[in-house]
């Protein structure tokens, strides 16, 4: 940990950030690491009375904040890029502390948050509209881009910082407040840094505070009618719990959920190449990402050989401590959820399926497990086990391997493997997925280009590139006419 890392965790221990850091004897929470169960810092919790003096500090704060020329917008988030940059080690280590996150994983997801400050910087000058002609002579008709006003972005802690700035940088860039409620798993990584960050980029007081807290300070987050979108990412279960609340306000939801993501690998695909691919897609982040690959269907004729290298992959990968350089799989997150995922595969293999290789771990570990002999209809094969499990499951026609995947309530992603590349093009147009990858795996994320899903993985837009623009703020129909008319009656 560096010196302004240790500054700031005093900070984040008796206040909470309301655009200011303010002091606060609400409840503290311990931070563990969930590595070695120890306690490495605390933080504060907001109150709902805090809730509601956010929203009130964020809808006075806009109204500057809109009419800021893009210049100085476009340089606060440049700024707060570059700070980023600069302190990259310190979110790094706090991810990989904090979340279990390996230090491949925290580096990647560093990078990626660099990316979308960036990207982000360049829409406030990028926001145009357009002009229509009229059916009135002399009228002219624009539209315009207008902010939403006050954004309330829910994220969860897998990817604690990305998830978060995905939403808080192209809202702030459109001219939007934010309030940020992080995952209760990652309050600091997803929440006290980011305070830091635009805080020290600066944003004027007000435009962005964090409040830490559990469900109901996302739920009266939601619930205010002050607050006029709510970007969420985190499960379907608690999705559609916001949908209900935010549909009895008419207020914008995006809701980026969970998935069950398949792999298909025909029997002419790269053998070598789809292994190594499903290994990352499979168990990087100890599984723990929306768009893990959860479901391998693979072809009777390559099966066998698919299921060996597979298991050869699984069992060399190490298992332990994030901060080791060496280390490919952390922890998973907390308690309930290791439960969660070591019930699955136990109740799986008490069912008749074959554990090839891994399960159970000792405290938060479990290791890269290969499951086999199951069937479609089976939890470990139709569940988002959210763990680094690896269910596989013949199939002997494309047909029967589409309608498999298809049937999941999911849709967020799909990679399939084969030299038949114009073939799996066109066999896109059929399967339910908001992303398809053609021989490459499921975790795929870039900055520029929108991102998600169908079906239960998603109800809104999608984020990413041009994307930014509408799902952040709201279209205004402008007519002028230089002259009033009159109109028949
Ligand atoms: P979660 O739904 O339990 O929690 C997400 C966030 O919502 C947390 O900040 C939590 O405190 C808050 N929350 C919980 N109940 C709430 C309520 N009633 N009202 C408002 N806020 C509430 O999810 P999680 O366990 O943090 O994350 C894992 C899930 O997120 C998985 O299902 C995963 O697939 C999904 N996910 C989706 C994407 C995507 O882009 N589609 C990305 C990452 C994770």
């Amino acid at each position: 940990m560096n010196t302004q890392t240790n500054i700031i965790e005093q900070v984040w221990k008796e206040h909470i950030f309301q655009g200011d850091w303010i002091r606060t004897d609400n409840i503290t929470k311990d931070i563990k690491n969930p590595a070695t169960g120890e306690t490495i810092s605390s933080v504060q919790f907001a109150s709902i009375d805090d809730v509601n003096r956010s929203v009130e500090i964020a809808v006075e704060a806009q109204k500057t904040w809109k009419n800021t020329t893009f210049e100085v917008r476009a340089k606060i988030l440049r700024k707060a890029a570059q700070l980023f940059e600069e302190n990259i080690q310190t979110f790094i280590d706090w991810n990989v502390q904090e979340c279990g996150s390996t230090l491949l994983k925290a580096g990647w997801e560093a990078n990626a948050c660099i990316e979308q400050l960036y990207m982000a910087s360049s829409m406030p000058m990028s926001a145009s509209g357009e002009i229509f002609p009229s059916s009135i002579p002399g009228k002219t008709n624009v539209w315009q881009r207008v902010p939403l006003g006050v954004v309330g972005v829910i994220s969860p802690w897998n990817f604690p910082l990305l998830l978060s700035i995905r939403s808080i940088a192209p809202a702030l860039a459109m001219g939007n407040s934010v309030i940020l409620k992080p995952s209760e798993f990652s309050n600091i990584t997803g929440g006290a840094l980011l305070a830091w960050l635009f805080h020290n980029a600066g944003l004027a007081a007000g435009n962005f505070q964090v409040l830490s807290g559990e469900s109901q300070i996302g739920e009266a987050l939601v619930g205010h009618p002050q607050v006029n979108m709510i970007s969420f990412t985190g499960s379907t279960g608690v999705g559609k719990k916001i949908a209900e609340t935010c549909a009895k306000q008419l207020k914008k939801c995006a809701l980026e959920l969970g998935g069950n993501n398949a792999m298909i690998i025909c029997e002419d695909a790269d053998l070598d190449i789809a292994v190594n691919n499903a290994v990352w897609g499979t168990f990087l982040h100890q599984g723990q990402i929306c768009m893990q690959t959860g479901r391998h269907l693979v072809h009777r004729s390559v099966a066998d050989a698919y299921i060996q290298k597979l298991k050869d992959k699984a069992i060399a990968l190490k298992v332990g401590d994030p901060s080791h350089p060496e280390t490919q799989l952390g922890p998973l997150i907390n308690a309930s959820q290791h439960e969660k995922v070591c019930q699955i595969v136990e109740n799986a293999v008490a069912q008749g399926a074959i554990l090839e290789c891994g399960g159970r771990g000792e405290n938060l570990f479990f290791h890269p497990a290969v499951v086999t002999h199951i069937q479609k209809e089976d939890p470990i094969f139709t569940d988002e086990i959210f763990g680094p499990v690896a269910p596989v499951l013949i199939f002997d026609d494309i047909s029967e391997a589409i309608e498999i995947v298809n049937a999941s309530k999911y849709g967020l992603a799909v990679a399939i493997h084969t030299q038949r590349t114009a073939w799996a093009f066109e066999l896109a147009k059929e399967i339910k997925s908001g992303m398809i990858h053609i021989n490459d795996q499921t975790v795929n994320n870039e900055y520029h280009v929108p991102f998600g899903g169908m079906g239960e993985s998603g109800y809104g837009g999608r984020f990413g590139g041009p994307a930014n623009f509408d799902e952040f703020s709201q279209r205004q129909w402008v007519s002028i006419l230089d002259k009033g008319i009159q109109y028949p009656l």
